[in-house]
């Protein structure tokens, strides 16, 4: 007799995809060639792993819940290309990937922001990813500058791929529904900045800095977090940026401008 399905857990984020339609079109988000290994973090009960199995050499797929895992280890005994993790996706090495490995998943939205952040640090591993998350935090990664949604998480984001808002979904898609709207995007890992950035570490810290208090000035925000004034006000001038301005109107160019002149 097959193992039933376990209940869904709320705590680990399990709201999973019952609608072949969001399946399908991820697939064809994901434009899968059969020589590429795919990451799915959080296969939940497994209706995007087969359709990855289906078209890539290998999936990789590292999933948190015991119970899950020892599910999808039987359903999928007859996969060979399943390669099934138990773990925590914050915790996993991705840098033992094979290079250009695709990454696709229904990300578990309660530790969505991190997971990101943690995929993005280990991009040199990664040709692109599509990835489903709520949609405010979508639009967090798409926004530009002058809207309420830019932050220092589009910033960072924007700085490493190409990003772009493919589809919204709906929570009539999922099983238990989530109480948030879903959308799926799509990131064009960057091979290098497009800015010019030399020091990423400084630059993420720096866009961050100035971020933290949203509704200040620039140079305060950045006094606030404990940099100098002299030298806040120094680098403002060599960046060509106005002190009186605020984080969310700076491009990706001018925070690698202010990353340079308070780094130099
Ligand atoms: N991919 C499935 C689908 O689309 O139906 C499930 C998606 S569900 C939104 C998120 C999945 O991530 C769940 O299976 C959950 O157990 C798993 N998960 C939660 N936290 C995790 C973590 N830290 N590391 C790995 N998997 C995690």
């Amino acid at each position: 007799m097959p193992l039933p399905p376990p209940r869904p857990l709320k705590r680990l984020g399990q709201h999973f995809l019952v609608d072949p339609n969001i399946v399908r079109k991820i697939l064809a988000l994901a434009e899968l060639q059969s020589e590429e290994t795919v990451l799915e973090i959080g296969p939940g009960r497994g209706i995007l792993t087969r359709a990855l199995a289906a078209a890539a050499r290998a999936v990789v797929a590292i999933e948190v819940d015991p119970k899950l895992h020892a599910y999808l280890a039987e359903t999928f005994a007859d996969r060979a290309n399943v390669d099934l993790r138990l773990g925590d996706a914050l915790a996993f090495d991705y840098l033992n990937l094979p290079p250009r490995t695709v990454v696709v998943a229904n990300l578990p939205y309660y530790v969505s922001t991190p997971l990101l952040m943690k995929l993005l640090d280990a991009r040199a591993r990664f040709d692109r990813m599509v990835l489903m998350l709520q949609t405010e935090v979508a639009r967090r990664l798409v926004a530009g500058p002058g809207t309420g949604e830019y932050g220092s998480l589009s910033v960072v984001t924007q700085h490493a791929a190409e990003v772009s808002m493919a589809f919204q979904v709906s929570p009539g898609c999922f099983r238990p529904r989530p109480e948030v709207g879903s959308a799926v995007v799509s990131l064009v890992i960057r091979r290098e900045s497009p800015v010019g950035v030399a020091d990423e570490a400084a630059f993420a810290r720096i866009v961050r800095a100035s971020f933290a208090h949203r509704r200040k000035t620039i140079a305060n925000s950045l006094r606030d977090e404990g940099l100098p004034p002299d030298r806040i006000a120094a680098a403002l001038t060599r960046a060509g940026i106005a002190p009186s301005r605020r984080a969310e109107t700076l491009g990706l160019h001018e925070f690698a401008a202010l990353t340079a002149a308070l780094e130099s």
